[in-house]
Protein backbone atom coordinates (compact mmCIF):
# COMPACT_ATOMS: atom_id res chain seq x y z
CA UNK A 1 0.00 0.00 0.00
CA UNK A 2 1.31 3.49 -1.05
CA UNK A 3 1.79 6.30 1.66
CA UNK A 4 1.36 9.59 0.10
CA UNK A 5 2.93 12.59 1.21
CA UNK A 6 0.45 14.89 0.02
CA UNK A 7 -3.27 14.61 -0.75
CA UNK A 8 -4.95 16.87 -3.05
CA UNK A 9 -8.65 17.24 -2.62
CA UNK A 10 -10.82 18.33 -5.26
CA UNK A 11 -14.70 19.09 -4.28
CA UNK A 12 -16.89 18.64 -7.26
CA UNK A 13 -20.85 19.73 -6.94
CA UNK A 14 -22.90 21.29 -9.53
CA UNK A 15 -20.96 24.60 -9.25
CA UNK A 16 -17.27 23.50 -9.26
CA UNK A 17 -18.53 21.44 -12.68
CA UNK A 18 -19.96 24.21 -14.47
CA UNK A 19 -16.37 25.97 -13.64
CA UNK A 20 -14.19 23.45 -15.59
CA UNK A 21 -13.03 21.23 -12.43
CA UNK A 22 -12.60 17.87 -14.20
CA UNK A 23 -10.65 19.88 -17.21
CA UNK A 24 -8.54 20.96 -14.04
CA UNK A 25 -8.52 17.48 -12.14
CA UNK A 26 -7.58 16.10 -15.44
CA UNK A 27 -4.77 18.46 -16.38
CA UNK A 28 -3.44 18.49 -12.87
CA UNK A 29 -3.66 14.00 -12.67
CA UNK A 30 -1.32 14.66 -16.04
CA UNK A 31 1.21 16.98 -14.42
CA UNK A 32 1.48 14.50 -11.51
CA UNK A 33 2.33 11.75 -14.06
CA UNK A 34 4.59 13.51 -16.48
CA UNK A 35 6.93 14.28 -13.23
CA UNK A 36 6.94 11.33 -11.86
CA UNK A 37 4.71 12.28 -8.51
CA UNK A 38 1.85 9.36 -8.64
CA UNK A 39 3.48 7.76 -5.94
CA UNK A 40 3.99 10.76 -3.60
CA UNK A 41 0.84 12.68 -4.26
CA UNK A 42 -2.81 11.64 -4.45
CA UNK A 43 -5.45 13.36 -5.88
CA UNK A 44 -9.03 13.39 -4.12
CA UNK A 45 -12.45 13.55 -5.55
CA UNK A 46 -14.97 15.18 -2.65
CA UNK A 47 -18.25 16.72 -2.14
CA UNK A 48 -18.71 19.88 -1.39
CA UNK A 49 -16.44 22.70 0.46
CA UNK A 50 -20.05 24.79 0.57
CA UNK A 51 -18.53 28.08 -0.73
CA UNK A 52 -19.61 29.15 -3.99
CA UNK A 53 -18.48 31.83 -6.76
CA UNK A 54 -14.96 30.86 -6.05
CA UNK A 55 -14.79 28.80 -9.39
CA UNK A 56 -13.05 25.60 -8.86
CA UNK A 57 -11.01 24.67 -5.76
CA UNK A 58 -7.92 22.66 -4.57
CA UNK A 59 -7.51 21.47 -1.17
CA UNK A 60 -3.36 20.20 -0.46
CA UNK A 61 -3.52 18.25 2.93
CA UNK A 62 -1.52 18.11 5.10
CA UNK A 63 -0.57 21.74 3.90
CA UNK A 64 -4.16 22.96 4.59
CA UNK A 65 -3.64 25.24 1.70
CA UNK A 66 -6.73 26.26 -0.39
CA UNK A 67 -6.58 27.34 -3.76
CA UNK A 68 -9.69 28.78 -5.76
CA UNK A 69 -10.45 30.09 -9.11
CA UNK A 70 -7.98 27.07 -10.20
CA UNK A 71 -7.68 27.37 -14.71
CA UNK A 72 -6.02 24.47 -15.89
CA UNK A 73 -3.23 27.08 -16.87
CA UNK A 74 -2.73 27.38 -13.30
CA UNK A 75 -1.72 23.75 -12.84
CA UNK A 76 1.50 23.39 -13.92
CA UNK A 77 2.61 26.01 -11.21
CA UNK A 78 0.98 24.59 -8.73
CA UNK A 79 2.68 21.11 -9.41
CA UNK A 80 5.93 23.01 -9.89
CA UNK A 81 6.33 25.65 -6.99
CA UNK A 82 4.03 23.59 -4.59
CA UNK A 83 4.88 19.99 -5.03
CA UNK A 84 8.17 20.26 -6.32
CA UNK A 85 9.83 22.87 -4.60
CA UNK A 86 7.42 23.23 -1.21
CA UNK A 87 6.54 26.88 -2.04
CA UNK A 88 3.38 28.39 -2.40
CA UNK A 89 2.85 30.43 -5.26
CA UNK A 90 1.50 33.59 -4.29
CA UNK A 91 -0.01 34.57 -7.70
CA UNK A 92 -2.70 31.59 -7.86
CA UNK A 93 -5.65 32.56 -5.91
CA UNK A 94 -6.48 31.52 -2.30
CA UNK A 95 -9.90 30.35 -1.09
CA UNK A 96 -11.11 31.90 2.56
CA UNK A 97 -11.12 28.45 3.78
CA UNK A 98 -9.47 26.45 7.18
CA UNK A 99 -10.88 23.24 7.43
CA UNK A 100 -8.44 21.27 9.83
CA UNK A 101 -11.45 20.62 12.59
CA UNK A 102 -14.28 20.28 11.43
CA UNK A 103 -15.07 22.83 8.34
CA UNK A 104 -13.92 26.42 9.22
CA UNK A 105 -14.21 29.61 7.60
CA UNK A 106 -11.27 32.08 7.43
CA UNK A 107 -12.62 35.68 7.30
CA UNK A 108 -10.16 38.26 5.76
CA UNK A 109 -10.08 39.64 9.83
CA UNK A 110 -7.87 36.28 10.40
CA UNK A 111 -11.16 35.26 12.51
CA UNK A 112 -11.95 31.88 12.42
CA UNK A 113 -15.35 30.83 12.86
CA UNK A 114 -16.26 26.81 13.84
CA UNK A 115 -18.89 25.15 12.20
CA UNK A 116 -20.56 22.56 13.73
CA UNK A 117 -20.46 19.76 10.98
CA UNK A 118 -23.22 16.95 11.70
CA UNK A 119 -24.65 16.46 8.16
CA UNK A 120 -21.99 17.58 6.38
CA UNK A 121 -19.06 16.44 8.56
CA UNK A 122 -17.54 14.22 5.23
CA UNK A 123 -18.82 16.44 2.54
CA UNK A 124 -15.95 17.37 1.41
CA UNK A 125 -13.47 15.18 3.51
CA UNK A 126 -14.55 11.65 2.10
CA UNK A 127 -14.72 10.21 -1.83
CA UNK A 128 -18.61 9.86 -1.89
CA UNK A 129 -17.62 7.01 -4.29
CA UNK A 130 -15.19 5.08 -2.39
CA UNK A 131 -16.88 2.91 -0.21
CA UNK A 132 -14.21 1.76 1.90
CA UNK A 133 -13.29 5.24 2.68
CA UNK A 134 -17.09 5.77 3.79
CA UNK A 135 -16.96 2.61 5.90
CA UNK A 136 -13.63 3.76 7.26
CA UNK A 137 -14.67 7.07 7.96
CA UNK A 138 -18.33 6.39 10.03
CA UNK A 139 -20.25 5.46 7.41
CA UNK A 140 -23.34 3.27 8.26
CA UNK A 141 -22.78 3.25 11.93
CA UNK A 142 -26.00 3.36 12.83
CA UNK A 143 -26.84 0.49 10.75
CA UNK A 144 -24.45 -1.42 12.47
CA UNK A 145 -25.50 -0.11 16.02
CA UNK A 146 -28.83 -0.86 15.29
CA UNK A 147 -27.51 -5.05 14.69
CA UNK A 148 -25.15 -4.91 17.17
CA UNK A 149 -27.01 -3.46 19.77
CA UNK A 150 -30.29 -5.91 18.25
CA UNK A 151 -32.41 -2.28 18.61
CA UNK A 152 -36.19 -3.47 17.80
CA UNK A 153 -37.90 -0.81 15.66
CA UNK A 154 -39.41 0.86 18.53
CA UNK A 155 -36.18 1.60 20.13
CA UNK A 156 -35.10 3.06 16.81
CA UNK A 157 -38.12 5.59 17.15
CA UNK A 158 -37.65 6.15 20.37
CA UNK A 159 -34.30 7.25 19.99
CA UNK A 160 -35.60 9.51 16.96
CA UNK A 161 -38.22 10.81 19.46
CA UNK A 162 -36.00 11.58 22.21
CA UNK A 163 -33.16 13.65 20.16
CA UNK A 164 -35.65 16.30 19.43
CA UNK A 165 -35.46 16.00 15.67
CA UNK A 166 -37.80 18.24 14.01
CA UNK A 167 -38.41 18.38 9.75
CA UNK A 168 -35.98 20.44 8.10
CA UNK A 169 -37.85 20.89 4.71
CA UNK A 170 -39.62 24.15 6.80
CA UNK A 171 -42.37 22.56 8.67
CA UNK A 172 -40.59 21.31 11.64
CA UNK A 173 -43.00 18.57 12.55
CA UNK A 174 -41.44 16.19 15.15
CA UNK A 175 -39.60 13.00 12.60
CA UNK A 176 -39.71 10.44 15.54
CA UNK A 177 -44.05 11.05 15.89
CA UNK A 178 -44.31 10.89 12.21
CA UNK A 179 -42.84 7.19 12.25
CA UNK A 180 -44.32 6.41 14.79
CA UNK A 181 -47.82 7.78 13.13
CA UNK A 182 -46.53 5.54 10.03
CA UNK A 183 -45.78 2.69 11.63
CA UNK A 184 -49.28 2.32 13.73
CA UNK A 185 -51.17 2.84 10.94
CA UNK A 186 -53.02 -0.28 9.55
CA UNK A 187 -51.87 -1.14 5.96
CA UNK A 188 -50.17 -3.98 3.64
CA UNK A 189 -47.12 -2.37 2.89
CA UNK A 190 -45.40 0.96 3.88
CA UNK A 191 -43.23 3.18 2.49
CA UNK A 192 -40.40 5.58 3.12
CA UNK A 193 -39.89 8.81 0.82
CA UNK A 194 -36.64 11.26 1.23
CA UNK A 195 -38.22 14.35 -0.54
CA UNK A 196 -35.54 15.65 -2.71
CA UNK A 197 -37.41 18.04 -4.97
CA UNK A 198 -35.62 20.83 -3.77
CA UNK A 199 -37.36 23.50 -5.54
CA UNK A 200 -37.43 26.82 -3.35
CA UNK A 201 -34.99 29.53 -4.91
CA UNK A 202 -31.94 30.38 -3.33
CA UNK A 203 -31.85 26.62 -2.12
CA UNK A 204 -29.34 24.15 -2.88
CA UNK A 205 -28.06 22.43 1.06
CA UNK A 206 -29.59 19.29 -0.26
CA UNK A 207 -28.46 18.85 -3.58
CA UNK A 208 -24.73 19.49 -1.56
CA UNK A 209 -25.74 17.29 1.43
CA UNK A 210 -26.80 14.51 -1.81
CA UNK A 211 -23.63 14.82 -3.84
CA UNK A 212 -20.92 14.95 -1.03
CA UNK A 213 -22.70 12.22 1.11
CA UNK A 214 -25.26 10.04 -0.76
CA UNK A 215 -24.62 6.77 1.15
CA UNK A 216 -25.94 9.01 4.59
CA UNK A 217 -29.21 9.30 2.66
CA UNK A 218 -29.04 5.12 1.78
CA UNK A 219 -28.18 4.60 5.39
CA UNK A 220 -30.99 6.99 7.28
CA UNK A 221 -33.68 5.36 4.76
CA UNK A 222 -32.76 2.20 5.61
CA UNK A 223 -32.87 2.91 9.32
CA UNK A 224 -36.09 4.50 8.92
CA UNK A 225 -37.73 1.45 6.38
CA UNK A 226 -36.31 -0.62 10.05
CA UNK A 227 -38.44 1.34 11.99
CA UNK A 228 -41.00 1.76 10.46
CA UNK A 229 -41.75 -1.25 8.96
CA UNK A 230 -41.28 -0.28 5.10
CA UNK A 231 -39.57 -2.62 2.89
CA UNK A 232 -39.07 -0.04 0.36
CA UNK A 233 -38.65 3.64 0.16
CA UNK A 234 -38.26 6.01 -2.78
CA UNK A 235 -35.88 9.16 -3.15
CA UNK A 236 -37.31 11.64 -5.32
CA UNK A 237 -34.53 13.69 -6.49
CA UNK A 238 -35.29 17.34 -8.66
CA UNK A 239 -34.58 16.22 -12.63
CA UNK A 240 -32.14 19.18 -12.96
CA UNK A 241 -29.83 17.52 -10.23
CA UNK A 242 -27.89 15.54 -12.69
CA UNK A 243 -24.77 14.49 -10.36
CA UNK A 244 -26.95 13.78 -7.04
CA UNK A 245 -28.96 11.45 -8.93
CA UNK A 246 -25.38 9.67 -10.44
CA UNK A 247 -24.18 9.92 -6.79
CA UNK A 248 -26.96 8.58 -5.21
CA UNK A 249 -27.62 5.70 -7.75
CA UNK A 250 -23.98 4.42 -7.31
CA UNK A 251 -24.61 4.53 -3.78
CA UNK A 252 -27.51 2.41 -4.06
CA UNK A 253 -25.55 -0.20 -5.98
CA UNK A 254 -22.82 -0.24 -3.75
CA UNK A 255 -24.54 -0.99 -0.56
CA UNK A 256 -26.70 -3.52 -1.84
CA UNK A 257 -23.58 -5.16 -3.33
CA UNK A 258 -22.24 -4.96 0.15
CA UNK A 259 -25.58 -6.30 1.80
CA UNK A 260 -26.40 -3.12 3.35
CA UNK A 261 -29.50 -2.95 1.00
CA UNK A 262 -31.95 -6.16 -0.03
CA UNK A 263 -33.59 -9.05 0.79
CA UNK A 264 -31.71 -9.86 4.21
CA UNK A 265 -30.12 -6.21 5.69
CA UNK A 266 -26.75 -7.16 7.33
CA UNK A 267 -28.36 -10.51 7.19
CA UNK A 268 -30.39 -9.15 10.62
CA UNK A 269 -33.18 -10.47 9.21
CA UNK A 270 -35.14 -7.02 7.37
CA UNK A 271 -35.72 -6.92 3.40
CA UNK A 272 -35.31 -3.15 2.55
CA UNK A 273 -34.19 -1.67 -0.68
CA UNK A 274 -34.19 2.02 -2.71
CA UNK A 275 -35.44 3.33 -5.94
CA UNK A 276 -34.40 6.91 -7.78
CA UNK A 277 -37.33 8.79 -9.23
CA UNK A 278 -36.91 12.03 -11.05
CA UNK A 279 -39.00 14.95 -10.55
CA UNK A 280 -39.84 17.59 -13.78
CA UNK A 281 -39.48 20.60 -11.97
CA UNK A 282 -42.48 21.35 -10.83
CA UNK A 283 -42.27 23.35 -7.74
CA UNK A 284 -45.45 22.00 -6.17
CA UNK A 285 -44.03 18.88 -5.96
CA UNK A 286 -41.79 19.49 -2.78
CA UNK A 287 -45.06 19.24 -1.16
CA UNK A 288 -45.43 15.72 0.58
CA UNK A 289 -48.77 14.72 -1.43
CA UNK A 290 -48.69 16.61 -4.88
CA UNK A 291 -44.96 14.30 -4.99
CA UNK A 292 -46.75 11.24 -4.19
CA UNK A 293 -49.53 11.90 -7.07
CA UNK A 294 -46.26 12.79 -9.33
CA UNK A 295 -44.63 9.49 -8.06
CA UNK A 296 -48.00 7.47 -8.61
CA UNK A 297 -47.48 8.45 -11.97
CA UNK A 298 -50.33 11.81 -11.92
CA UNK A 299 -49.93 14.57 -12.44
CA UNK A 300 -48.17 16.48 -9.65
CA UNK A 301 -51.64 17.88 -7.47
CA UNK A 302 -51.33 18.57 -4.19
CA UNK A 303 -53.99 16.60 -2.17
CA UNK A 304 -56.75 17.66 0.65
CA UNK A 305 -55.54 16.50 3.62
CA UNK A 306 -56.54 14.87 6.06
CA UNK A 307 -56.02 12.17 5.29
CA UNK A 308 -52.47 12.61 6.10
CA UNK A 309 -49.94 10.38 4.27
CA UNK A 310 -48.52 8.96 7.44
CA UNK A 311 -51.90 6.74 7.31
CA UNK A 312 -52.76 7.20 3.71
CA UNK A 313 -49.83 8.20 1.66
CA UNK A 314 -48.43 6.53 -1.50
CA UNK A 315 -50.54 3.89 -2.98
CA UNK A 316 -52.84 5.01 -0.21
CA UNK A 317 -50.48 2.97 2.18
CA UNK A 318 -48.63 4.71 5.32
CA UNK A 319 -45.84 6.20 3.87
CA UNK A 320 -43.57 9.21 5.65
CA UNK A 321 -41.95 11.50 3.40
CA UNK A 322 -38.71 12.99 4.85
CA UNK A 323 -36.60 16.03 4.09
CA UNK A 324 -32.45 15.20 3.25
CA UNK A 325 -31.35 17.22 5.87
CA UNK A 326 -33.77 15.70 8.37
CA UNK A 327 -33.05 12.01 7.14
CA UNK A 328 -29.02 12.97 7.17
CA UNK A 329 -29.33 13.49 10.91
CA UNK A 330 -30.57 10.11 11.79
CA UNK A 331 -27.73 7.93 11.33
CA UNK A 332 -25.36 10.19 13.74
CA UNK A 333 -28.47 10.17 16.02
CA UNK A 334 -28.86 6.14 16.48
CA UNK A 335 -25.13 5.85 16.22
CA UNK A 336 -24.14 8.58 19.01
CA UNK A 337 -27.41 8.23 20.71
CA UNK A 338 -30.31 11.11 21.39
CA UNK A 339 -28.32 12.41 24.18
CA UNK A 340 -25.50 13.54 22.13
CA UNK A 341 -27.67 15.35 19.51
CA UNK A 342 -29.54 17.27 22.15
CA UNK A 343 -26.23 18.83 23.24
CA UNK A 344 -26.46 21.01 19.85
CA UNK A 345 -28.88 23.80 19.64
CA UNK A 346 -31.82 24.87 21.94
CA UNK A 347 -34.27 22.89 24.27
CA UNK A 348 -36.92 22.78 21.27
CA UNK A 349 -34.55 22.74 18.41
CA UNK A 350 -32.28 21.16 18.72
CA UNK A 351 -29.13 19.75 16.82
CA UNK A 352 -27.74 21.89 13.79
CA UNK A 353 -29.04 23.54 10.58
CA UNK A 354 -27.38 23.86 7.04
CA UNK A 355 -27.92 27.57 5.95
CA UNK A 356 -27.51 28.64 2.38
CA UNK A 357 -26.31 32.12 2.58
CA UNK A 358 -26.54 34.55 -0.81
CA UNK A 359 -27.34 37.31 -2.09
CA UNK A 360 -25.17 40.86 -1.13
CA UNK A 361 -22.97 39.47 0.71
CA UNK A 362 -19.28 38.90 1.13
CA UNK A 363 -18.05 35.07 0.81
CA UNK A 364 -21.70 33.41 -0.25
CA UNK A 365 -22.29 29.42 0.36
CA UNK A 366 -23.49 27.38 2.97
CA UNK A 367 -22.70 26.70 6.27
CA UNK A 368 -23.77 24.33 8.94
CA UNK A 369 -24.44 25.29 12.61
CA UNK A 370 -26.41 25.11 15.66
CA UNK A 371 -29.58 25.85 15.70
CA UNK A 372 -30.05 28.86 17.61
CA UNK A 373 -27.45 31.03 16.27
CA UNK A 374 -28.10 34.57 15.58
CA UNK A 375 -28.86 35.75 12.11
CA UNK A 376 -26.16 38.57 12.57
CA UNK A 377 -23.51 35.94 13.30
CA UNK A 378 -24.85 34.29 9.61
CA UNK A 379 -24.76 37.13 7.85
CA UNK A 380 -22.13 39.36 9.00
CA UNK A 381 -19.25 36.67 10.34
CA UNK A 382 -20.27 33.76 8.38
CA UNK A 383 -20.90 35.58 5.00
CA UNK A 384 -18.23 37.79 5.86
CA UNK A 385 -20.67 41.24 6.01
CA UNK A 386 -22.38 42.70 3.17
CA UNK A 387 -20.44 43.12 0.02
CA UNK A 388 -18.77 46.56 -1.09
CA UNK A 389 -18.78 47.95 2.35
CA UNK A 390 -22.84 48.64 1.69
CA UNK A 391 -25.58 48.76 4.01
CA UNK A 392 -27.65 46.04 5.27
CA UNK A 393 -30.92 45.98 4.05
CA UNK A 394 -33.00 43.06 5.13
CA UNK A 395 -32.75 39.35 4.92
CA UNK A 396 -35.34 36.92 3.18
CA UNK A 397 -35.11 34.17 5.08
CA UNK A 398 -37.09 30.39 3.74
CA UNK A 399 -36.91 31.16 0.20
CA UNK A 400 -39.74 32.60 -1.60
CA UNK A 401 -42.22 31.70 0.72
CA UNK A 402 -40.28 32.89 3.16
CA UNK A 403 -40.22 36.71 5.33
CA UNK A 404 -38.31 39.54 4.77
CA UNK A 405 -36.80 40.57 7.87
CA UNK A 406 -35.12 44.19 8.57
CA UNK A 407 -31.89 46.03 10.29
CA UNK A 408 -33.86 45.46 13.63
CA UNK A 409 -34.50 41.70 13.91
CA UNK A 410 -30.79 40.82 13.17
CA UNK A 411 -30.26 39.40 16.17
CA UNK A 412 -32.85 37.30 15.92
CA UNK A 413 -32.12 33.53 16.86
CA UNK A 414 -32.30 30.80 13.94
CA UNK A 415 -34.56 28.15 15.63
CA UNK A 416 -38.55 27.36 15.00
CA UNK A 417 -39.24 29.31 18.13
CA UNK A 418 -37.22 32.10 18.06
CA UNK A 419 -38.36 32.86 14.16
CA UNK A 420 -42.10 32.04 15.17
CA UNK A 421 -41.90 34.44 18.01
CA UNK A 422 -40.90 37.09 14.84
CA UNK A 423 -43.62 36.01 12.60
CA UNK A 424 -41.18 34.15 10.92
CA UNK A 425 -40.20 30.55 9.65
CA UNK A 426 -36.79 28.88 9.32
CA UNK A 427 -38.44 27.39 6.24
CA UNK A 428 -35.75 25.66 4.35
CA UNK A 429 -32.61 27.50 5.49
CA UNK A 430 -31.97 30.11 2.63
CA UNK A 431 -30.83 33.34 3.50
CA UNK A 432 -30.42 35.90 0.72
CA UNK A 433 -29.44 39.22 1.90
CA UNK A 434 -30.37 42.60 0.16
CA UNK A 435 -27.97 45.56 0.81
CA UNK A 436 -29.07 49.50 0.71
CA UNK A 437 -29.34 49.77 -2.69
CA UNK A 438 -32.19 46.70 -3.24
CA UNK A 439 -35.78 47.23 -4.24
CA UNK A 440 -37.93 45.32 -1.37
CA UNK A 441 -40.77 45.67 -4.51
CA UNK A 442 -38.78 44.48 -7.13
CA UNK A 443 -38.25 41.59 -4.61
CA UNK A 444 -41.64 40.90 -3.90
CA UNK A 445 -42.93 41.36 -7.53
CA UNK A 446 -40.32 38.97 -8.58
CA UNK A 447 -41.48 36.44 -5.82
CA UNK A 448 -44.90 37.07 -6.91
CA UNK A 449 -44.17 36.32 -10.76
CA UNK A 450 -42.61 32.85 -9.23
CA UNK A 451 -46.15 31.77 -7.04
CA UNK A 452 -48.25 33.09 -9.99
CA UNK A 453 -46.42 30.88 -12.17
CA UNK A 454 -45.96 28.17 -9.97
CA UNK A 455 -49.25 27.75 -8.97
CA UNK A 456 -50.72 24.42 -10.26
CA UNK A 457 -54.81 26.29 -10.52
CA UNK A 458 -56.20 23.33 -8.55
CA UNK A 459 -58.22 25.70 -6.43
CA UNK A 460 -59.53 29.37 -7.46
CA UNK A 461 -57.77 31.31 -4.44
CA UNK A 462 -54.26 30.61 -5.36
CA UNK A 463 -54.90 30.32 -9.20
CA UNK A 464 -56.96 33.72 -9.24
CA UNK A 465 -55.40 35.14 -6.05
CA UNK A 466 -51.67 34.92 -7.01
CA UNK A 467 -52.16 36.77 -10.79
CA UNK A 468 -54.32 39.24 -8.69
CA UNK A 469 -51.34 39.93 -6.41
CA UNK A 470 -48.72 40.19 -9.28
CA UNK A 471 -51.05 42.55 -11.56
CA UNK A 472 -51.34 44.95 -8.23
CA UNK A 473 -47.34 44.49 -7.36
CA UNK A 474 -46.72 45.34 -11.34
CA UNK A 475 -48.92 48.32 -10.88
CA UNK A 476 -47.01 49.15 -8.02
CA UNK A 477 -43.37 48.87 -9.45
CA UNK A 478 -44.88 50.93 -12.78
CA UNK A 479 -45.44 53.84 -10.66
CA UNK A 480 -49.15 53.02 -11.55
CA UNK A 481 -50.52 51.70 -7.77
CA UNK A 482 -52.75 53.64 -5.41
CA UNK A 483 -52.85 54.12 -1.71
CA UNK A 484 -55.65 51.47 -1.46
CA UNK A 485 -53.62 48.42 -2.98
CA UNK A 486 -51.13 47.71 -0.31
CA UNK A 487 -54.36 46.77 2.06
CA UNK A 488 -56.12 44.97 -1.04
CA UNK A 489 -53.29 42.97 -1.40
CA UNK A 490 -52.74 41.92 2.58
CA UNK A 491 -56.31 41.54 2.50
CA UNK A 492 -56.15 39.24 -0.74
CA UNK A 493 -52.77 37.12 0.93
CA UNK A 494 -54.91 36.96 4.30
CA UNK A 495 -57.84 34.86 1.79
CA UNK A 496 -55.42 32.86 0.17
CA UNK A 497 -53.78 31.93 3.81
CA UNK A 498 -57.36 30.39 5.22
CA UNK A 499 -58.64 28.83 1.93
CA UNK A 500 -56.19 27.74 -0.33
CA UNK A 501 -55.73 24.26 -0.04
CA UNK A 502 -51.73 23.56 -0.31
CA UNK A 503 -48.59 25.18 1.25
CA UNK A 504 -47.91 27.18 -1.81
CA UNK A 505 -51.33 29.16 -1.62
CA UNK A 506 -51.36 29.25 2.06
CA UNK A 507 -47.73 31.09 2.51
CA UNK A 508 -48.07 33.71 0.22
CA UNK A 509 -48.80 35.97 3.66
CA UNK A 510 -45.20 35.53 4.45
CA UNK A 511 -43.02 37.70 1.97
CA UNK A 512 -46.31 39.63 1.19
CA UNK A 513 -47.09 40.70 4.97
CA UNK A 514 -43.56 41.16 5.91
CA UNK A 515 -42.71 43.36 2.71
CA UNK A 516 -45.92 45.47 3.77
CA UNK A 517 -45.12 45.65 7.28
CA UNK A 518 -41.13 46.34 7.78
CA UNK A 519 -40.81 48.41 4.12
CA UNK A 520 -44.21 50.42 3.61
CA UNK A 521 -42.25 53.55 3.05
CA UNK A 522 -40.83 51.88 0.06
CA UNK A 523 -44.31 50.79 -1.56
CA UNK A 524 -45.76 54.18 -0.59
CA UNK A 525 -43.20 55.91 -2.31
CA UNK A 526 -43.69 54.50 -5.22
CA UNK A 527 -47.36 55.58 -5.05
CA UNK A 528 -46.38 58.98 -4.13
CA UNK A 529 -44.14 59.31 -6.97
CA UNK A 530 -47.73 58.07 -9.28
CA UNK A 531 -49.57 60.80 -7.57
CA UNK A 532 -47.00 63.44 -8.72
CA UNK A 533 -46.31 62.38 -11.85
CA UNK A 534 -50.13 62.50 -12.22
CA UNK A 535 -50.37 65.91 -11.20
CA UNK A 536 -47.94 66.96 -13.65
FE1 LIG B 1 -52.56 24.37 -6.54
FE2 LIG B 1 -52.14 26.74 -5.42
FE3 LIG B 1 -54.28 25.38 -4.76
FE4 LIG B 1 -51.84 24.54 -3.98
S1 LIG B 1 -52.86 26.38 -3.32
S2 LIG B 1 -53.52 23.31 -4.81
S3 LIG B 1 -50.63 25.18 -5.76
S4 LIG B 1 -53.78 26.17 -6.83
Amino acid sequence: MSIYRTHILVPIDEGTVQAGVFEVKRTLEREIRERGLEGEVRVLETGTVGIVGKGVLLAVYPDRIYYSGMRPSDVALLVEEHLLKGRVPSSLKHAPLDLQDGAKVLHRTGLTLPQKRVVLDKAWKVAPDDMREVLASGGYAGLERIVADRMTPEAVIDEVKKSGLRGRGGAGFPTGLKWELTRNSPGGRKYIICNADEGEPGTFKDRLILEGDPHRIVEAMTIAGYAMGATKGYVYIRGEYALSIERMQKAIDQAREYGLLGPDVLEHGFAFDLEIKKGAGAYICGDETALLESLEGKRGNPRIKPPYPVAHGLWQEPTSVNNVETLANVPGIIARGAGWFRTMGTEKSSGTKVFTILGHVEHPGLVEVEMGTPLRELVFSYGGGVSGGRKFKAALLGGASGVFLPEGLLDVRMDFESLKENKAVLGSGAVLVMDEDASIVDMLFSILKFFAHESCGRCAPCRIGTRQLLNLAWKLRRGKGRETDLDTMLRLAELMCGTALCPLGQSVIMPVRSAIEYFRGEFEACVKKTTEEARV
